[in-house]
């Protein structure tokens, strides 16, 4: 299938097709002025974004959503051009929550329908007001829950999941596949352990062949095979940028040679809640 900046999703099994690439718009709400979601959002669409990639948790849904019904208004695409995902937080796994979850995602984004909603992470915690529970001893408040684990899942040149792209091709299963760039390095959340990964001499000396960025080069490298990547940026210019990688194809030996790069170390480890009973990570995949 030939990959183009109008037409590049590919099938699900329940006959929609998912855009292979998405915005992100995680970034830590105490630093990232108010609007910017919104703005950012808008800028994708208009440069031809048709995923979008969101949370209730992020605190920015409400923006999200804004921009997406703004960009419908003003005739730039329609509702159904849009593939909306949301997310199920820790709090909120208890069956009987997970409606009304939903139905609070739609209210804030005043939207009719999400078009994908996954369980974020799949370790429950203690529900309630609380998004990030826990005891006066600072001990986190799980909560047991019966779930069979869905679980989106991080992906990149540094860590390539061989196995389990393989048992989801052979299973019909399309992989998304988060902080596709490396995430942020917010020491907060990531695990600093692994190098700055646009940084590959590698990925670098791949771009300069190509006349494109290591950004570019990570992203082509996951929707080539077939992994839907997830970017997130709020900044214009690398909005447009991460968008820009259906103008070139990476060569077999440079896939290969990419896929030579893992590491099998990941960036979000989420080791504060490795005690958690359904952890999922301490699993081979
Ligand atoms: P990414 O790998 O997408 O990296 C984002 C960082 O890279 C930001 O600091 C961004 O800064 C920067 N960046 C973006 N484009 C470029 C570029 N072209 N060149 C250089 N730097 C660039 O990390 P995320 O961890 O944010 O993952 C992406 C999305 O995946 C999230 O936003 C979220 O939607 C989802 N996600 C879901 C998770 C889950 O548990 N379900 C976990 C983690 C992520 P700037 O904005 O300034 O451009």
């Amino acid at each position: 299938m030939e990959l183009t900046a109008e037409s590049h999703s590919i099938p699900l099994s329940d006959g929609n097709s998912i855009p292979l690439i998405g915005l992100g718009t995680y970034a830590d709400p105490h630093e990232t002025p108010k609007g910017t979601a919104y703005e950012s959002v808008k800028i994708a669409i208009e440069t031809g974004y048709r995923h979008i990639d969101g949370a209730l948790i992020y605190y920015n849904e409400h923006e999200v959503g804004q921009a997406i019904r703004d960009k419908i208004a003003d005739g730039t695409v329609k509702r159904e051009d849009i593939f909306y995902c949301g997310k199920l937080w820790n709090t909120f796994h208890p069956p009987e929550l997970v409606r009304p979850t939903l139905e609070k995602t739609l209210t804030t984004l005043q939207l009719d329908y999400v078009d994908l909603y996954i369980i974020g992470m799949p370790m429950a915690f203690k529900p309630g007001d609380e998004f990030y529970p826990n005891d006066e001893s600072g001990k986190w408040l799980y909560h047991e829950t019966d779930l069979c684990a869905t679980w989106e899942v991080e992906c990149h040149p540094y860590f390539t999941q061989p196995k389990l792209l393989e048992y989801c091709r052979q299973n019909g299963i399309v992989i998304v596949g988060y902080s596709p760039l490396g995430t942020s390095r917010d020491p907060s959340w990531v695990n600093l352990k692994c190098p700055p990964m646009l940084e590959d001499d590698l990925l670098v000396s791949i771009a300069k062949k190509y006349n494109k960025t290591t950004a570019q080069v990570c992203l082509r490298f996951n929707v080539q095979r077939g992994v839907v990547v997830i970017p997130k940026s709020f900044s214009p210019a690398r909005i447009k940028e991460n968008f820009e990688i259906f103008d070139f194809s990476l060569s077999d030996a440079d896939m290969k040679a990419v896929e030579g790069l893992n590491k099998n170390i990941r960036f979000v480890e989420l080791l504060r809640w490795s005690d958690h009973p359904e952890y999922p990570f301490h699993d081979d995949f």
